[in-house]
């Protein structure tokens, strides 16, 4: 079984319109709601590809209730922790020259309920194989949470899978997780630079890779992926495609990273699986969503090189 770890989901709220202009009014002719938060969108995309899927973190009020809706109408299993707070909304607004985004904090989360949390999750470890814990952390729990997370899995010898960024990812990594999964932007950061040519870039990850993180696979949007451990460098090209929605891309790669790790292929279709998976959801309007058939298609157009 797999479990996804979603401390500050949202209701992901998207508005398509031909052109946004601040200060005018604007009257939004599709609309998409999901539930989301990235955690959210790995699960799905896991669902997807046919893995049995326990989601947790905390939800709650009426946008937390209308997730666990949606968590039942795509089959996830439902371990969240309720919480008195309310569950936030995220809006992102997508024209033809790119998307403009306001994200909300999210609600405080109460010792009590962070108490409660680490039990439910502690009873997940019985049974899971891998935990993948994904976004930001949400107010009330400390900057070092995800590395706590990563200790106790690492201790039940479970696969720690991590997708956070700043100050969470920082410290999280010292939890050594068994892949962190960065873009170029969130590795800039991390690593304390506004620019990065490649060879740098693979540097810098496998001295990350020597101190103790397993994988670093680092997502380069349409430019492809590398996958880096501290004796390996792949690289996946990756054919061009019509990008009709990439938000969510991240999210899916990390579900197809887990799915295949999970069969025991081999390292270089791991990757294939990974960049077909982000490929297959930035291809399709939905945020967080794949098609199997199609992923297939991607895979046999990936290739994949050692360095
Ligand atoms: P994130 O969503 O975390 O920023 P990326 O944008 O790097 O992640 O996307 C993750 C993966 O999804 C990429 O490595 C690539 O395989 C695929 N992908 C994302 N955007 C595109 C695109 N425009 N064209 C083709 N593949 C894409």
């Amino acid at each position: 079984m797999i479990a996804t770890v979603s401390l500050n989901p949202s209701i992901d709220v998207r508005y398509s319109l031909p052109v946004f202009q601040i200060g005018q009014i604007h009257r939004a002719a599709s609309i998409d709601k999901t539930a989301g938060g990235k955690g959210l969108n790995v699960s799905r995309v896991l669902s997807q590809l046919g893995m049995k899927v326990s989601c947790t973190g905390f939800l709650g009020g009426k946008n937390g209730e209308w997730i666990a809706d949606r968590l039942q109408d795509s089959m996830l299993e439902n371990r969240f922790i309720p919480i008195k707070g309310e569950t936030r909304s995220c809006l992102a607004i997508l024209t033809e020259d790119g998307q403009t985004e306001i994200l909300e904090q999210g609600p405080y989360i109460s010792e009590d309920e962070r108490k409660l949390f680490l039990e439910i999750y502690d009873s997940i470890l019985e049974e899971a194989d891998y935990i993948v814990a994904s976004g930001s952390l949400p107010t009330g729990l400390e900057q070092s949470f995800y590395q706590l997370l990563a200790d106790r899995a690492k201790q039940k010898g479970r696969y720690f899978l991590l997708d956070t960024s700043g100050i969470g990812l920082a410290q999280g990594i010292q939890g050594k997780p068994f892949l962190i999964k960065p873009n170029k932007e969130e590795f800039c950061k991390l690593i304390g630079k506004s620019h990065i040519e490649l060879d740098e870039m693979m540097e810098y990850a496998q001295e990350i890779c020597k101190n103790g993180v397993e994988y670093l696979l680092l997502s380069m949007g349409k430019e492809g992926a590398l996958l880096v451990s501290k004796s390996r460098i792949l690289k996946a090209d990756i054919p061009v495609i019509k990008a009709m929605n990439p938000v969510g891309s991240g999210d899916s790669m990390l579900a197809g990273f887990t799915f295949a790790h999970s069969k025991e292929y081999s390292l270089e279709e791991v990757l294939k699986w990974a960049c077909a998976c982000g490929m297959s959801n930035a291809a399709s309007e939905k945020t967080g969503s794949i098609n199997p058939l199609e992923v297939q298609q991607f895979i046999n157009l990936i290739k994949v090189v050692e360095i």
